[in-house]
């Protein structure tokens, strides 16, 4: 049989339909192969018997006839979604030996539609940063490598064992969440596809909470229909979040191969920024061009207050997750480290459970929302926002989707970025204006750096239009053509 881990999850969807292998078999393959990476380190717990009693289940399921739309595919589930009787961490000490007594909505969607565990990716603690060098439990490392170097790249982050695990075949698809960027520059670091959906799209309930407002699931996949596929299966209205959107989920994958005759592509111009290197500005031509070809009609726009999307970003978002965080207190969940009184407990247990990351954002968010602040910060920053928004919303009056490079720079380099959190923060600078707004964003791979490294295109679309997402990132991935893969280096 051929390697089973070589297929995207619509091959393996449709071979397991046409019972060519079982769900056991393929569930097999993804074991055997996490076992042998674990130099990647992209999972913090592999879920190995609760796989192959679920893909036992599926199998039953397909012989009498009762396949749901991922029966029996093995997924890697990013360790932010709570797991029923399974360990959740968000990648922190504070959440030490948590395991949840429910399932988070998102999950439980891809369980009823029969799809497999495979364990919980890492990631970076509670979803703060753009490398996955904040996990207590250890950077991830990024698959591929410059060309003819050996030293060792992040895969992007926060979802940064979503992507490694999807470039090393280390599960067939993953699901991840974006708050500022962290579905989509991880997307593009690994050469994978990743589609940040529309807030409200699928369902927070269950999802431990960084910054509520912006927080968003969505998929990690080998290829867009591969994000189809699994985006269908996690979207949904759910009574247990309010800003879940009660709207029918459209079948995306029927999106796919439908022609971009016609359609308006939007180039903003504020996205050509200062520094940025000439093989960013030739992918994003080279898009042009092919979307050009597919006999799209290319237009010129502005969006004018992106270069505050970021300064706007990390008061917002550090605000959120102050607040959201405040309830780790070493009472309720996890770690706790005993002191002398209550109060001395608190301040331990926050101290040694949270890392240095996600201690300057409490610090930022707590400041930003004191009094005397409140509204220079704060309140200043929603404006912003709101402007933001208003951007995108005149932009969509002219265009029906906007190309964009993902990040402004292939992978770099563990611990090379560390030191400056700033330079860490301009990772995102194409993506946050997208999480402000609520829009869709999806990143394609389109390319290689002169060292041999991935590079992704961002389409962002209107409200709820991920089906001409999908549509124009299928074209670009057909005009793309990108096969390159990374050198089994991992291979234990
Ligand atoms: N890199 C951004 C941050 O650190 C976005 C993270 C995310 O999308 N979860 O906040």
């Amino acid at each position: 049989m051929t390697d089973l881990t070589r297929l995207t999850l619509a091959a393996a969807r449709d071979g397991l339909a046409k019972k060519d292998f079982t769900s056991g078999e393929l569930t097999g393959a993804y074991v055997s192969a996490i076992e042998a990476a674990s130099t990647l380190n992209t999972y913090i717990t592999v879920t190995a018997d609760k796989a192959r009693e679920m893909a036992r289940a599926s199998d039953e399921r397909i012989a009498k006839g009762d396949a749901g739309a991922l029966e029996g595919i093995p997924l890697g589930i990013k360790d932010l979604f709570c797991t029923k009787d399974v360990l959740t961490t968000a990648a922190s000490h504070i959440l030490d030996g948590f395991v949840p007594p429910y399932e988070s909505s998102v999950t439980q969607n891809l369980w009823n539609d029969g799809a497999v565990m495979l364990g919980k990716l890492n990631n970076d603690e509670f979803a703060m940063g753009s490398s996955n060098e904040t996990s207590f439990y250890g950077p991830v490392i990024n698959p591929w490598r410059r060309k003819g170097s050996d030293s060792k790249l992040v895969p992007g982050g926060s979802s940064g064992g979503s992507s490694s695990a999807v470039a090393a075949r280390l599960c067939l698809g993953a699901t991840a969440t974006d708050t500022g960027g962290s579905i989509r520059q991880p997307a593009s670091f690994t050469g994978t596809v990743g589609i940040k959906p529309t807030y409200g799209r699928c369902s927070r309930w269950g999802v431990v909470a960084f910054a509520s407002s912006l927080d968003q699931a969505g998929p990690i996949t080998r290829d867009v229909r591969d994000a189809a596929i699994l985006l269908r299966s996690m979207a949904g209205y759910d009574e247990k979040d309010s800003t879940s959107v009660d709207r029918a989920v459209p079948d995306y994958e029927a999106s796919l191969g439908q022609s971009v005759k016609g359609l308006r592509v939007g180039i903003p111009k504020e996205y050509r920024v200062e520094g940025m290197p000439s093989e960013i500005e030739a992918l994003w031509a080279r898009g042009i061009d092919w979307l050009k070809a597919a006999g799209a009609e290319i237009v010129e726009v502005s969006l004018p207050h992106t270069k505050y999307a970021l300064p706007s970003y990390y008061i917002i978002a550090p605000a959120e997750a102050s607040s959201n965080l405040a309830r780790y207190d070493g009472v309720r969940y996890g770690l706790r480290v005993a002191g002398k009184d209550i109060t001395d407990l608190y301040e331990r247990t926050r101290a040694e459970g949270f890392g240095a990351e996600v201690r300057r954002r409490v610090l930022i968010g707590t400041y930003v929302l004191s009094a005397g602040y409140y509204d220079a910060y704060y309140v200043k920053a929603q404006q912003v926002r709101a402007l933001i928004a208003r951007d995108f919303t005149q932009a969509f009056e002219k265009v029906d989707v906007l190309l964009t490079p993902t990040a402004p720079s292939a992978a770099f380099g563990i611990g090379e970025k560390t030191a400056d959190p700033l330079s860490m923060y301009l990772n995102d600078v194409f993506t946050v204006p997208v999480n402000l707004a609520g829009l869709p964003g999806i990143s394609i791979p389109a390319g290689l750096s002169g060292e041999g490294l991935p590079l992704g295109l961002q389409l962002i679309g209107r409200a709820f239009d991920e089906e001409t997402l999908f549509r124009a990132a299928h074209a670009i991935e057909q005009a793309a053509d990108f096969t390159a893969e990374p050198e089994a280096w991992w291979r234990a």
